[in-house]
């Protein structure tokens, strides 16, 4: 007998008709004599209107009760699933993060998980009941109901997971598990069977959303078995997300230089027109960015040919920090000097995934190739031990995405 954390994606619990279909898959695993505990999201499309009604109502929101707002689509899949478990015989009751509780710190809008109180869910599980969880949300050290970032619940279930011990996390979504690209623009992508947390961390901090960033982090420091499957093809086998040590010697040799190709279309490029050549002039430029907790991506600063002359400083931050780094930077003018500030929205950042890059060479050579040879400008670089990324025109992230998954020899058969 295992102990499973199944957590279920807004797709999967998108009306009541998949909501009942749910129940089943819960079924199955009680039948096959697992204990089972649930963790769901919001039906997709709640939670962005319930962003939308708040921002209808004020640009800049009193954060807490944002929270309040776009927690609530999580109560609602909750509450229906304990329904839907009844309904067929299944004694389950539903647990909102502050029931549990799932504690996190004060940082509204994208709260850290940082202890979640396992005792009473363990005692009702014993007695036969299935735990519904609400995702993505929790209760702040004030009291107050916390989220914790967009796409939260895939970390609510790691979290959950690792609490309560559990043999596997299984993350059911609306793919069949994580392919070599976004299947829904690259059609040829092909599923992996296996992919190691540091390609999926990378993956998904790059963009590809099918797991939350924060939740494959948790995984891999936490160890726990994680697992993404179809909840509408559920005898499909999924993705698991492994140790390196767990890739097998075949699984390494059938394996590509490059496992993955992600885009992220949340980019914005700033650039900073003729600043001072001269030490200390980055420290004054990220570090008020910093104090407003923006975070910074991708840096290039051209070097002046002649001394004590200008250059130009590009980098980017996501779209939604756009608006308050240009203000913070024109108030810091004064001190940084620079002629203008000028911003890009129209941009992508395209990315190649690999662990094989640490041993081939030209592997930013065939990225760089393949997009010339599609006329597509490459705006800014940014690359680490397994992934190079660029920063290209939104217009052709598609165009790109199809290009490099045949060139690095990815496209399915
Ligand atoms: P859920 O609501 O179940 O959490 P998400 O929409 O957050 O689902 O994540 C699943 C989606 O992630 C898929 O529908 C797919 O379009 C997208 N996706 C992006 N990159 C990948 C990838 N490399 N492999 C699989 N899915 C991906
Ligand atoms: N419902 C939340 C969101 O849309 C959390 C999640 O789906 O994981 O971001
Ligand atoms: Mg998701």
């Amino acid at each position: 007998m295992a102990l499973l954390v199944l957590k279920f994606g807004g797709t999967s619990v998108g009306d009541t008709t998949r909501i009942k279909n749910v129940a089943n898959i819960v079924k199955k695993e009680l039948d096959a004599g697992h204990q089972v505990a649930v963790v769901v999201s919001a039906m997709s499309g709640t939670t962005n209107q319930l962003v939308k009604w708040t921002q209808e109502i004020s640009a800049l929101p009193d954060a807490r009760e944002y929270d309040a707002v776009v927690a609530a689509g999580e109560q609602i899949t909750a509450g229906l699933t304990a329904v839907a478990l009844q309904a067929i015989g299944i004694p389950s009751r539903s647990w909102l993060g502050w029931q549990v509780p799932i504690r996190t710190d004060g940082m509204h809008g994208r709260a850290r998980i940082q202890e979640i109180d396992t005792e009473i869910l363990k005692k009702t599980m014993l007695d036969g009941q299935v735990p519904v969880v609400a995702g993505f949300q929790g209760i702040s050290p004030e009291g107050r109901i916390t989220t914790v970032g967009r796409g939260g619940s895939d970390t609510a279930a790691v979290a959950l997971a690792a609490a309560l011990k559990a043999d596997r996390c299984d993350i059911y979504t609306d793919v069949d598990g994580v392919y070599t690209c976004d299947p829904r623009i690259v059609t040829k992508a092909r599923k992996l069977n296996k992919i190691s947390f540091e390609e999926m961390l990378e993956m998904a901090s790059l963009g590809a959303k099918v797991l939350q960033t924060r939740s494959v982090e948790l995984a891999m420091k936490e160890r726990v078995r994680l697992q993404v499957k179809s909840t509408f093809a559920e005898d499909v086998a999924g993705t698991f997300v492994v140790t390196e040590e767990e890739m097998s010697e075949a699984d390494m040799l059938e394996q590509q230089v490059i496992s993955g190709i992600t885009y992220s279309r949340d980019e914005a490029k700033i650039t900073l027109k003729a600043v001072e050549d001269k030490p200390g002039v980055s420290a004054k430029i990220f570090g008020p960015l910093a104090e407003q907790g923006i975070n910074v991506d991708m840096i290039v600063q051209n070097i002046s040919e002649e001394k004590n002359a200008r250059t130009d400083m590009t980098f980017t931050v996501t779209r939604g920090d756009v608006d308050r780094a240009v203000k913070t930077l024109e108030d810091n003018r004064a001190a940084i000097g620079f002629a203008a500030v000028h911003v890009d929205k129209d941009v992508a950042k395209v990315s190649v995934v690999g662990l094989g890059m640490r041993s081939h060479v030209g592997v930013a050579q065939t990225m760089f190739r393949t997009l010339a040879e599609k006329n597509i400008n490459i705006r800014v670089i940014a690359t680490s031990e397994i992934k190079i990324s660029v920063l290209i025109e939104e217009a052709y992230t598609e165009l790109a995405l199809r290009a490099l998954h045949t060139a690095y020899g990815l496209d399915a058969a």
